[in-house]
């Protein structure tokens, strides 16, 4: 960023299929990448499906930086000037999301959308933590808005020890929570639910813990409840919300609950953002306890997607972001998310887009139409599910077609079962009526 390059953090274990379209959305002059990402690299560039490859800069898991070095100190030289950069417009990132519809996107994260962002997440308002005597765990992954303005830049600047974690196995944190004397955890829902429930970790492994800040994805108030009776050390469970639009949050809870943060609420918008809720159908605002869309305005918006102005123009609505969700505030600003509108599933906290799943099972011979829905799930928020209608090529079984989609996505995007239809309801211009979808009973024999 120093050096006036465009920061394109990706998951590392994305598939070569996810891979590929990341790069070709993000078109990148270089990457960065650790083993085995290079594998699925290296594949890509001798089927020549991308051009970029030819620098390409490993960095093994041992640590060793290498070349990256030699590169970055060729880099920094270049540094931009405050002449020179103009942050509203200067891109510092760009983070992958699908937005309300459709496959994933590259959003561009200017430079003054990341200082918005970090002063607001660092008000004193919203973040109580002291100053250089926090110890934080870095498990929301460094490749998702959550975990870079958590880490990369709030935690850092406010002199917090980060213990990094490469990726999340249950033991192996709360062993870190307890061995580091972590103070404040970052975690989506799903993390909370497993401290909440699971027999294995009692209150003492969490002792030194002040602080949980939930995001991601929503947080019930019964997880809130079952948190406060294990750990009523724990003093505060704060949740935002947001997206990666807006750079992360748009809305917080207070750290101290009370007369500004009522339990079951996402908190009250943040520094320099503001919010209205519309009327799904006549788009007209909406007066306090009426649910309708959430729209945000402020420095923390987005400027758009790279290289994709029709996505940008269905995502704004004047200089409005249209969240896609559903929600309505009270008569204190508290807000409250109750709904999606858009077609986005989130399982652990992370995005599925459920076109990028129909586009695979689609390409299968004998399905003649496809839709998949996020499916209510107790411990991952929602699981993706596709409803099926077949024709009479089809010769795989559910099962079959479930393992078919598994080997070619991240471990969050696999499907949790199949059902098959005789049509898929859509609307009069083909739209898939996904909330009929939702209605149908998908617990039984989904795997037969
Ligand atoms: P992402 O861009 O991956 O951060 O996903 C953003 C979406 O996650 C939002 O538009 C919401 O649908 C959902 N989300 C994020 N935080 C919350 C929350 N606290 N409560 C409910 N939904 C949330």
């Amino acid at each position: 960023m120093l050096s006036g390059m465009i920061f394109c953090p990706v998951s590392p274990s994305y598939s070569t299929i996810e891979l590929e379209h990341a790069v070709k959305i993000i078109n990148p002059h270089c990457i960065f990448a650790g083993n085995s990402t290079i594998e699925k690299l290296k594949k890509m560039a001798l089927e020549k499906i991308c051009n970029v490859i030819s620098n390409i800069y490993e960095i093994d898991d041992s640590g060793s930086v290498g070349s990256f070095c030699g590169f970055l100190k060729e880099k920094t030289s270049i540094k931009p000037t405050l002449e020179t950069c103009n942050g509203r417009e200067q891109v510092a990132a760009i983070l992958l999301s699908s937005g309300t519809t459709g496959l994933q996107k590259a959003v561009q994260i200017t430079h003054t959308n990341f200082i918005a962002q970090n002063y607001a997440v660092r008000h004193p308002y919203y973040d109580d933590g002291q100053h250089g005597q926090e110890t934080v765990i870095a498990t929301v992954p460094l490749f998702h808005v959550f975990g870079i303005v958590a880490f990369l830049s709030n935690a850092l600047f406010k002199g917090y020890t980060i213990v990094l974690m490469p990726r999340f196995q249950l033991e192996k944190y709360i062993d870190t929570v307890y061995k580091y004397k972590a103070t404040i955890l970052h975690v989506p829902p799903k993390i909370v639910g497993l401290l909440a429930t699971n027999l294995h970790i009692n209150p003492n492994h969490l002792k030194s813990v002040k602080e949980l800040r939930v995001g991601s994805s929503a947080l019930t108030v019964t997880l809130v409840e079952k948190i406060k009776s294990k750990y009523p050390f724990i003093k505060c469970i704060k949740q935002g919300y947001g997206l990666t639009e807006c750079t992360a949050v748009c809305h917080m809870q207070t750290p101290v609950y009370g007369k500004h943060c009522v339990i079951g609420s996402v908190g009250c918008l943040v520094p320099n953002v503001r919010a209205k809720v519309v009327d799904i159908d006549t788009r007209k605002s909406l007066e306090a306890n009426k649910p309708g869309e959430i729209l945000i305005q402020g420095l923390v918006v987005t400027k758009g997607y790279f290289n994709n102005d029709e996505a940008t123009r269905n995502t704004m609505e004047g200089n409005w972001l249209k969240t896609g969700d559903i929600g309505y505030y009270d008569n204190k600003g508290n807000f409250y998310v109750i709904d999606r509108l858009k077609e986005l599933i989130k399982c652990n906290g992370f995005q599925v887009s459920p076109t990028e799943l129909e586009n695979l099972l689609i390409s299968l011979n004998g399905i003649a139409d496809v839709a998949v829905v996020g499916i209510p799930d107790d411990l991952s928020g929602e699981l993706p599910h596709a409803f099926i209608v077949k024709n009479s090529k089809l010769t795989l079984t559910k099962r079959e077609i479930i393992n078919y989609i598994n080997d070619k996505v991240s471990s969050y995007k696999r499907l949790r079962g199949v059902t098959f239809l005789d049509a898929i309801p859509r609307n009069s211009v083909g739209k898939i009526l996904r909330r009929e979808l939702k209605k149908i009973d998908t617990n039984e024999k989904f795997y037969a």
